[in-house]
């Protein structure tokens, strides 16, 4: 099922099987502006979470993939760097936003949350 031009649900499915991918809409329409800027396939590498999933890839406990809120993404032949740089500079003071080595996490919470470093 395709929620979007470029994203279908299963892409946002928790990895451990349970069939939980309820992910928020307002991701999908983050990501597909990502998607616009770059010109380039968004990678998913972890959407839905369902709590004991959660727990065993180490999750925080109120993890915003266990709200369906949040991916942890790659754009193609893009650096991670690159790709926060863009969703910070984009919404500014809104959303989280958190810096990895390998991939960018970014999560439609009601607040504003920013972590990692890229160095
Ligand atoms: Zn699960
Ligand atoms: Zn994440």
């Amino acid at each position: 099922m395709n929620l979007s031009t470029h994203f279908k649900r299963s892409e946002f499915a928790c990895k451990c099987g349970c069939g939980f991918s309820d992910i928020n809409q307002h991701l999908i329409d983050v990501l597909e502006d990502v998607r616009g800027h770059f010109n380039a396939p968004v990678i998913i590498n972890s959407g839905c979470r369902c709590e004991h999933h959660n727990r065993a890839v180490g999750g925080k406990p109120h993890s915003q993939h266990v709200l369906g809120n949040a991916a942890d993404i790659r754009v193609k032949n893009v650096s991670p760097e690159q790709v926060a740089n863009y969703l910070e500079s984009k919404y500014t003071d809104k959303f989280g936003i958190g810096r990895y080595r390998a991939f960018t996490h970014i999560d439609v919470r009601e607040t504003t949350a920013r972590w990692g470093t890229n160095g």
